[in-house]
């Protein structure tokens, strides 16, 4: 039995004719950029998951530069973040000239580790990038402890996260600012890039939306060098059909991933744990395995597609070489790197599928 990593087309095929006559009104009517369906993916964003505001951007990397712009951050300033993350949760530290401070995350939920965190404040400490890894939320009570104690700014990268939730709040709402990311993998995917910011607090919104499109407060107003970060008016048509579905789709990836706790018993094999604390939308579903590259071997002999999210952790990346965190620092980080395999769970899986996945790693006797 075949079962592919992730197939995108499971899911577009089914809404093709409805999103391509989507498409083609804002084609007839030349809504290209934000414009009347971008406004209302944000508004119905913001009401399906109970935020305020929200505001459409070209990407998930653009609102976390945003979101260091919103924080202050700067040459000088050290912002502390998680290694166990893809790339851009950093590229918006760096791109503001502050410095980005690794480290080490909780071995079972594998987010930042608030008693890490509480290790690096130094006097130059400015904020803090939280990510809600693979969809699970990070500890936030204890984050916004300390970042209440040192007066800084908390940015919750949620690229991976859309519909989680933290003691029933949306995540993004708990920090200073929330970012997401609806590259088509994510669990609301756009047919191309976007994004999305959210802030509980009013002035952030309005200095990102500012930002958003070239610092501009009215036409040839410009007060100050702001950005093109807007949302293509495709993406907003598109992503407002989609986000109908979201729930249904979350809904089936927590049953794919209660099948696979409940399921998957080789003793070698480290599930990843559910904090009684919050609601994960399972964006991944991760394991450890001490041989995971003999047992992706496995899977693959029995036509199973995995993926290794996130092979080398951030501080040992070549392009942070430069802050010279040397091997062994974070070695949560780098025992989960070395270990992680991520197996299929996307929402159109069968039945079949999940428990072909299960019996396969249950027969793993490497
Ligand atoms: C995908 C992702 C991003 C960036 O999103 P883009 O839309 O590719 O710019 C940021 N952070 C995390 C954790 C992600 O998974």
């Amino acid at each position: 039995m075949k079962v592919p990593f992730l197939d995108l087309k499971l899911q577009h095929q089914p809404l093709r004719a409805e999103v391509l006559a989507a498409i083609a009104d804002a084609y007839d009517n030349t809504r290209f950029c934000l414009g009347r369906d971008v406004e209302e993916f944000e508004r119905n964003f913001a009401a399906t998951f109970g935020y305020a505001r929200a505001l459409g951007m070209n990407s998930g990397t653009s609102p976390l530069h945003i979101a260091s712009l919103c924080g202050g951050f700067g040459p000088g300033d050290e912002v502390i973040t998680t290694p166990f993350t893809f790339a851009s949760s950093c590229w918006g530290i760096s791109y503001v000239g502050a410095k980005p401070v690794f480290v080490d995350i909780d071995p079972d939920t594998w987010c930042i580790s608030p008693e890490a965190i509480a290790k690096a404040i130094t006097p130059r400490t400015k904020g803090i990038v939280v990510v809600h890894i693979f969809g699970q939320p990070a500890r936030m009570d204890e984050i916004l402890a300390i970042a209440a104690e040192h007066q800084l700014f908390v940015v919750e990268d949620c690229a991976q996260a859309v519909g989680a939730t933290y003691k029933g709040k949306p995540v993004g709402s708990l920090g200073d600012a929330g970012t997401f990311s609806f590259y088509p993998t994510k669990n609301l995917g756009a047919c191309g890039e976007g994004g999305a910011f959210v802030s509980k607090h009013t002035t952030v919104m309005e200095k990102a939306q500012l930002l958003r499109v070239h610092g501009s407060p009215k036409r040839y107003l410009h007060t100050e060098v702001g950005f093109n970060f807007r949302m293509d008016g495709f993406q907003g048509a598109v992503l407002n059909i989609k986000l109908k579905h979201i729930a249904k789709w979350t809904a089936r990836r927590r049953e794919i991933a209660a099948k696979y706790r409940a399921g998957i018993k080789n003793p070698n094999v480290q599930l990843p744990v559910v904090p009684s604390y919050g609601e994960s939308v399972w964006h991944q579903f991760t394991i450890l395995h001490p041989r995971r590259d003999a047992l992706r071997a496995h899977l693959e002999q029995q036509g199973i597609g995995t993926d290794i999210i996130y092979p080398g952790p951030m501080h040992l990346q070549p392009a942070y070489a430069s802050l010279g965190y040397a091997k062994g620092r974070l070695p949560v980080a780098e025992y989960t790197s070395e270990r992680c395999v991520s197996l299929p769970i996307f929402p159109e899986l069968t039945d079949e599928q999940v428990e072909h996945v299960i019996a396969s790693i249950n027969a793993f006797a490497g």
